[in-house]
């Protein structure tokens, strides 16, 4: 059976000192209480060695925020797939809102990276979701699913390798969740239109994210078609991720 996927995403945030205590702690909860799911950090570039230093020999997964479409060249500035693999990188965040938004990232760019991920042997974790305005206008599902139908046109062949995370952008960082039926609605749409693209479609763990935290994790991850959490926010104090990881049963 599948296990669920808890991942923190620490966006830009973290110092050495940071993220030592954090992880350190972490990691100690960890071998306290074995988790019955996998879990991942996704750290900013810079901080990969070093969390990939700390969690050398644990099943704690190093996870990275962000990677380039291009191959290798003359990108400045870029993170290529391939160097993110030399961090022992096993999953990265592609298409998340904060890239959509302020970086103009659009659906075949976004599906572009998820490619060179699964080409450079990491797991895409293929973001989307819909802004207030979009789910007021109706249109909920026309916008994740067009989100999701350009990942799965370049990549259809390898498909059930992606984790897919659902992240209403009204939700993210906002303290406002998707009720877990809001969320448990989206994440059947999503799993009906994998299950068109991919003959195992419950291979793919499909998360939810947008400020899930320790009250509500729980309620949200008892959903038939939620298969673990993205966690921004509550994943930079340790307490709150144990309590997250804690609560997949
Ligand atoms: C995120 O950054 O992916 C996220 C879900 O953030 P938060 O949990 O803070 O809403």
């Amino acid at each position: 059976m599948k296990k669920k996927l808890i991942a923190g995403n620490w966006k830009m945030n973290g110092s050495l000192a940071s993220n030592e205590a954090l992880l350190r702690a972490v990691l100690d909860g960890m071998a306290q209480q074995a988790p019955a799911c996998d879990v991942a950090v996704a750290a900013p570039a810079p901080y990969l060695a070093q969390v990939q230093a700390l969690t050398a020999g644990s099943s704690l997964a190093v996870a990275a925020q962000d990677v380039s479409a291009h191959e290798a060249g003359a990108y400045t500035g870029e993170v290529s797939a391939a160097m993110l693999k030399e961090f022992s990188v096993r999953y990265v965040l592609v298409g998340h809102s904060e890239r959509r938004q302020y970086h103009h990232e659009n659906d075949s760019l976004v599906a572009i990276k998820a490619q060179r991920a699964l080409a450079a042997g990491i797991t895409p974790i293929v973001c989307l979701g819909e802004t207030m305005q979009e789910r007021e206008a109706g249109l909920t599902e026309a916008v994740v699913k067009r989100q999701l139908a350009a990942v799965i046109h370049l990549n259809g062949h390898c498909i059930s390798e992606i984790v897919v995370a659902y992240e209403p952008v009204w939700a993210i960082g906002t303290g406002l969740t998707a009720t877990p039926e809001q969320a448990q609605e989206v994440h059947a749409v999503l799993r009906s239109q994998l299950a068109a693209a991919t003959e195992q479609p419950d291979r793919i763990r499909l998360l939810y994210g947008g400020s899930m935290n320790a009250g509500n994790a729980a309620a949200l991850l008892a959903q038939p078609d939620i298969d673990g959490g993205l966690i921004g926010g509550a994943s930079l104090k340790a307490p709150d991720f144990l309590q997250i990881i804690a609560s997949v049963k």
